[in-house]
């Protein structure tokens, strides 16, 4: 079999039945697009997570499930009810409904992730539906059976060496077949039991599938025709990049823009597999090519956005003159699962942001009573929230004079909490309030891309 393509569509793809219609067109117009990777309908995910949350009225649990159901049979309607669909999914939504009566009793965070996966298998089971509606062969796929991770619920980690082995004996001689639909966000560990990548870990999960099977591309297809040169919805001019590199991409997903999940380029970058990311809506407008070499590489490449972040303040006296006192806090804080993303020191102080503090696939923080505690004993701590990091993406930043002068004119009106620049020759970052950081994007973004 010629090397397929992984096709993955987000949410607002799979939202309802012409949503899903026009993407089994897509599908359908390639013949080497085997596999397809779906998330949970627009809206269902957040239901979901609202279903974990700690002391639910019953009257809202009931108007949740409703509302989950109602998305689903939307579009099993515009169907036809076919059989077996109906009622996989009717088995689907009564699954829903246990697991949501039994967090009230017992808020154990493997149910959460068996909860939060049935929106991944509704919409997948209704997919493959679409398909075979238009007349094509497909089946729906466990993705559990192949997508291998460790027992970390809510942000698993897949384990690639099996997740490759389990591929090539499950999944790849279906797909010699026909065409398959599968979930993305959702895996399972060695005892069978489900897990999540975290939020919005569909694109990883079609990274990690062609990854495994050694596709030649992947596809993302969402809700704007590729990466623009910040997010559009902040900046109306923002403009669509044609090609961007692995680096550059991998930098920008890093830094939240969110299009792509931090880690979708990981797995592309390992096999050298080109990713197109466009607009399901629009597919005719084309989209952005991410590869390993690209022909332009610009200073100014795109400003990205990471809301909700926290700052860690450290402070300690013995950090003077002393050996000792970082490898600790670190050690610590790796105790506690918690990834340490930007870092400045001074003599006697250390200020760290925390990556995806708030997050879990529940939304449930990482920044626990416990660690504070930890840290505590060896240090004064202060916590400040509601920060945002906001990022200037490219090419020789570090080296390039002449690049702090665009930057800091226009952050000139700003308090500006943090700044980290020269590690990486690809970012330049600041931490500003989260109040402010729209305006710092489409400040920065006016300056750096707009100005003639
Ligand atoms: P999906 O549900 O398809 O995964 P997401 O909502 O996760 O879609 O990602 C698409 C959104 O990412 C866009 O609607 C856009 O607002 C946002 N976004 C943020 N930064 C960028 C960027 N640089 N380029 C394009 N989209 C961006
Ligand atoms: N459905 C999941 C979410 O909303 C995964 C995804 O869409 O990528 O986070
Ligand atoms: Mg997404």
């Amino acid at each position: 079999m010629s090397a397929i393509v992984v096709a993955k569509f987000g949410g607002t793809s799979v939202a309802d039945y012409q949503s899903m219609s026009r993407c089994a067109d897509i599908v359908l117009a390639n013949p080497d697009t085997r596999l397809v990777v779906v998330s949970a309908s627009s809206g269902v995910t957040n239901l979901l997570v609202e279903l974990t949350q700690a002391q639910l009225e019953d009257e809202r649990r009931q108007q949740l499930l409703k509302e989950i159901a109602s998305i689903q049979y939307k579009i099993l309607d515009k169907l036809g009810y076919p059989d077996n669909v109906a009622a996989r999914i009717d088995k689907l939504l009564s699954r829903i409904g246990v697991l949501s009566e039994s967090l009230t009793l017992n808020r154990n965070k493997a149910i959460m992730d068996e909860l939060l996966a049935q929106g991944e298998q509704c919409s997948s089971a209704l997919f493959a539906a679409v398909l075979r509606e238009k007349g094509e062969s497909a089946s729906a796929f466990d993705v559990r059976q192949v997508m291998r991770t460790d027992s970390h619920f809510g942000r698993a980690e897949p384990q690639i060496e099996q997740i490759a082995e389990l591929c090539s004996q499950h999944l790849a001689p279906l797909l010699e077949q026909q065409r398959i639909v599968t979930q993305g966000f959702i895996g399972a560990d060695e005892q069978g039991s489900t897990t999540t990548l975290g939020r919005g870990g569909s694109d990883y999960s079609a990274a990690l599938l062609a990854e495994a099977l050694k596709a030649s591309a992947v596809e993302i297809w969402t809700d704007v025709a590729g990466i623009y040169t910040t997010d559009p919805r902040l900046a109306p001019n923002a403009s669509p990049i044609k090609e961007i590199s692995f680096n550059e991409a991998a930098e920008m997903a890093t830094f939240g823009a969110k299009v792509l999940h931090p880690a979708t380029i990981l797995p592309a970058v390992r096999q050298k597999i080109q990713v197109f990311v466009g607009s399901s809506i629009a597919p005719e407008k084309g989209g952005t090519w991410i590869r390993h070499q690209v022909s332009d590489e610009p200073i100014y490449r795109a400003v990205a956005v990471r809301r909700d972040q926290t700052l860690l303040n450290l402070h300690s006296l013995q950090m003077l003159h002393a050996q000792g006192f970082l490898a600790e806090t670190f050690a610590t804080l790796a105790r506690h699962k918690i990834s340490v993303d930007l870092i400045t020191t001074s003599e006697v102080n250390v200020s760290l942001t925390l990556d995806k503090t708030g997050s879990d696939s529940a939304g449930n923080s990482l920044l626990s009573e416990a660690l504070l505690q930890e840290l505590s004993q060896h240090c004064r701590v202060r916590v400040e929230e509601n920060l945002a990091l906001v990022a200037i993406i490219g090419n020789k930043i570090a080296t390039t004079a002449g690049v702090c002068r665009r930057v800091f004119e226009v952050l000139e009106p700003h308090n500006v909490r943090m700044i980290c620049q020269g590690a990486s020759p690809h970012n330049l970052c600041v931490l500003v309030s989260e109040s402010e950081a729209a305006q710092v994007v489409r400040a920065l973004h006016e300056n750096l891309f707009e100005a003639a």
